[in-house]
């Protein structure tokens, strides 16, 4: 079941600057990829276009069902909201607490409040902060503070989760301990596509790895390293 389709999708920028050159891949349900590739290959443009922050100069890109080129300006909070997003800085907000950050984004669909609280602590506990519900994203470590990130990404089960760098800036050890949430997260049948350039994480996985650079897909194996 096909979650993610670009077909001959290449995406140049005003200046000219060809950041996707006729890019084809499909990317079922259940699948976890990794995107890796040297700085300015196209990594950041792929995943823009997954979530409409740009638009393909040509070519079709479709996402969970949505047209990225095709569909409504107003359908795209619902495209966003049908996807969990994982940044590298967290982007959490700062005077709200561990609770309300992960409750917010379940507040904005208008769920019911017994709904929120169950859900809330349930994503907690998959992350393992259910003691930590009332501090503030300045009380935490980097870690804790991504793994608060994650716990809101995943409140809505959104089918598809989008991870840019989630790690980038982590210790090792700490990347560990969030890529076995990626890792659960996944069992549970969500598709993940992340972007890193952590080839430690990349070839001990052994998952998809998607090879971009020059703005071309120079690899795509079903389960592999960073490198072959
Ligand atoms: P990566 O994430 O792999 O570093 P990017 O997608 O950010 O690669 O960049 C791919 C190419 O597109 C680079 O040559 C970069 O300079 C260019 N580029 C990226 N974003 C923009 C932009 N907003 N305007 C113009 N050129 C851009
Ligand atoms: P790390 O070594 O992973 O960066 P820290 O040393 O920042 O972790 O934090 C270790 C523990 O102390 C964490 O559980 C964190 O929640 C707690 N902690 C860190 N800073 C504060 C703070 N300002 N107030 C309360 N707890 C804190």
């Amino acid at each position: 079941q096909p979650m993610i389709t670009m077909e001959h999708v290449s995406k140049k920028y005003e200046n000219d600057a060809l950041a996707l050159d006729d890019v084809n891949i499909t990317i079922n349900k259940g699948e976890f990829v990794f995107i890796v590739g040297p700085s300015g290959a196209g990594k950041s443009t792929f995943m823009r276009l997954l979530l409409r922050e740009t638009l393909p100069s040509s070519g079709t890109v479709k996402v969970n069902g949505y047209n990225i080129s095709k569909m409504k300006n107003k359908d795209v909070p619902y495209l966003r909201r049908s996807l969990g997003i994982v940044f590298q800085d967290y982007r959490l907000l700062p005077n709200k607490t561990v609770y309300e950050n992960v409750a917010f984004a379940m507040r904005v669909i208008e769920a019911p409040r017994r709904l929120i609280q169950r859900s809330v602590i349930s994503v907690l506990d998959v992350v393992g902060l259910k003691e930590k519900y009332r501090c503030f994203p300045s009380q935490l470590s980097g870690g804790e503070q991504q793994r608060v990130a994650i716990a809101r990404a995943i409140v809505n089960q959104p089918s598809i989760v989008i991870a840019d760098e989630p790690t980038g800036n982590l210790d090792p050890e700490t990347t560990w301990g969030i890529m076995e949430i990626f890792h659960r997260i996944n069992q549970s049948g969500t598709t993940i596509v992340m972007a890193t350039h952590n080839k430690d994480i990349v070839d001990t996985m052994q998952r998809r790895v998607i090879a971009i650079s020059d703005g071309k897909i120079i690899r795509d194996v079903a389960q592999g390293g960073y490198d072959d």
